[in-house]
């Protein structure tokens, strides 16, 4: 295939890579990695030894010593030149990303243009990495904080944006002067190594050395376990679901490191009763079916209001009806297939259980078989009529099922069902009316990190700080302040006078 050529993606990969130099150890066993758009083998990777990971942070933790004291603007230069090498690489990296992961071809070349456009905003941050300078009490002291590069930062990636949330941690933490180790979900390893490979090109041409940006492919019981545990790593930004999550928050607590966390969400779409329906059903109709239900702003539930319930509900039933399953390289297609045959089980056990809770199929159900759907991980999205108190409905399924959910007193009563859920991440309002929008951003409105007014739950922009509260885990990552998570901050006073005044005029004599 050609955009593998491009990509330089051989038959067989090294997983292991501090820029030039590819490491991976054949005695740890060969990945194969199948497309679920045709199940047919991509390529395989050879994954790290445990000699191979130690070796590769040791070499990270030495570039650190090096690009921490590279003025951060010369930083932002080599993230500008990145930019420019993902520009060249766009259509193969996002028909990478389509092929591996299943995402639209749209979705895919997306993905490359957010990574693009952080890319741009790091940039930026490089001359903006400031801090305050507040009043001191004392004559003649200057108060003031500044930030410093952390360390070595470790990145852990899920499959479902198996490009643009590494982007968003390493470009970010790499201006802030931190090298970077990637840990790529074992499902997506291929767009990792692509992006490796273009990343290099840079670092090459500016001479860089080895060891700024890595990356460690292997299972999260060998290598993601390792980095967890590692002293040597201050910071680790985890994208998963809630349950690796919590278990990462506590080995790293442990060790009284840091984490970024960004978890599971069980996000929704509350539909009033004055609602534009022009753009409420498409907004929640992709929404809920973007990524083949694989994303974690995901529409899972949308709250619809009595008086709207019926029209809603014909309106979504005649859109489902209209949707293309098939290959997502094709553009006539609206959905693609879910990641493999493992998500497809935990689709099926979800409508099992469903049923057994009282909820009520009303579209689709179905696994896809035979023809163009070989791999067998295509499948029909759903609509169920559920309660939002159902076990089922609690969770995230990863997958393309939308919950509806009848309310019929005021929007309160909407936000409160919204919120009557484990997890906060993103969520949304269709209103017309002034008082409802303003109730649902209030502080006893929306409890997401995420709240959208006459949009979808999805699609977020990389100049927010994104993330959710919860057992979303409360990290935040892109944009916005975000870039202050990846740095050591430090208060500084300076005494310039020729005595010693004490905080709070404390008297001490000698
Ligand atoms: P997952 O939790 O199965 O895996 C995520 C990553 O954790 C993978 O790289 C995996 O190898 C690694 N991992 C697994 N066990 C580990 C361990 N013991 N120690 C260290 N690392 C380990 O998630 P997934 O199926 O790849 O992705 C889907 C989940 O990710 C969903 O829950 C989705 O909501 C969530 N997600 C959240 C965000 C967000 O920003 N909030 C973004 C994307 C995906």
């Amino acid at each position: 295939m050609q955009f593998l050529k491009e990509l330089a993606i051989d038959a067989h990969n090294y997983g292991v890579s501090t820029g030039k130099n590819w490491h991976g150890s054949k005695q740890n066993g060969e990945l194969e990695v199948f497309s679920p758009v045709d199940g047919k083998i991509i390529a395989s990777v050879y994954p790290a030894s445990a000699e191979e990971y130690g070796d590769t942070v040791k070499q990270a933790a030495t570039a650190f010593n090096v690009w921490r004291l590279t003025p951060a603007p010369q930083r932002g230069e080599v993230i500008r030149q990145i930019g420019e090498e993902l520009r060249l690489s766009k259509n193969a990296l996002g028909t990478l990303i389509s092929y591996e992961m299943g995402k639209s071809l749209q979705e895919g070349l997306g993905e490359v243009q957010e990574m693009i456009d952080i890319c741009d905003f790091a940039v930026g941050q490089s001359r903006q990495l400031y801090g305050f300078t507040m009043a001191s009490e004392r004559q003649e002291h200057r108060l003031y904080d500044q930030y410093h590069p952390l360390g070595v930062v470790g990145v852990i990636t899920a499959f479902n944006f198996p490009a643009a949330v590494w982007s968003w941690n390493a470009m970010i933490g790499a201006v802030c002067g931190n090298t970077l180790v990637w840990k790529p979900s074992s499902k997506t390893p291929l767009t990792a190594i692509a992006i490796q490979k273009i990343i290099t090109k840079v670092t090459t041409a500016n001479d860089l050395p080895e060891g700024i940006f890595n990356i460690i492919v292997g299972s999260g019981a060998e290598v993601g376990e390792r980095l967890l545990a590692d002293k040597r790593i201050g910071l680790v930004s985890v994208t998963g679901s809630t349950k690796v999550g919590r278990h990462a928050a506590k080995v790293v607590a442990a060790r009284l490191g840091k984490c970024i966390l960004e978890l599971g969400g069980n996000n929704a779409v509350i539909v009033t009763e004055s609602a534009n329906l022009q753009t409420a059903i498409p907004a929640v109709v992709f929404s809920a079916v973007g990524t083949a239900g694989q994303r974690c702003t995901t529409t899972r539930r949308v709250i619809i209001h009595d008086a709207v319930y019926d029209t809603v509900k014909e309106a979504l039933l005649k859109a489902y009806a209209s949707l293309r399953i098939g290959s997502p390289l094709e553009e006539k297609n609206h959905m693609g297939p879910l990641i493999d045959i493992n998500a497809v089980k935990e689709y099926e056990q979800a409508l099992q259980t469903l049923q057994e809770q009282s909820g009520k199929v009303i579209f689709g159900g179905n696994v896809l078989s035979g023809g163009e759907f070989l791999s067998g991980c295509y499948v029909e999205p759903v609509l169920a009529e559920v309660e939002n108190k159902y076990e089922i409905v609690q969770q995230e399924t990863f997958a393309p099922i939308l919950y509806l959910i009848r309310y019929s007193g005021s929007v309160e009563e909407a936000i409160a069902l919204q919120n009557d859920v484990t997890q906060g991440l993103s969520s949304s309002i269709f209103t017309e009316n002034l008082r409802e929008a303003e109730l649902f951003l209030s502080a006893s409105g929306s409890d997401c990190g995420l709240a959208n007014v006459n949009m979808g739950t999805s699609g977020a922009e990389i100049g927010g700080a994104f993330g959710g509260e919860k057992e979303t885990g409360g990290g935040r990552e892109s944009g916005s302040d975000a870039w202050k998570a990846y740095m050591r901050r430090q208060t500084v006073t300076i005494n310039y006078g020729t005595t010693l005044p004490l905080a709070q005029g404390i008297k001490f004599e000698i």
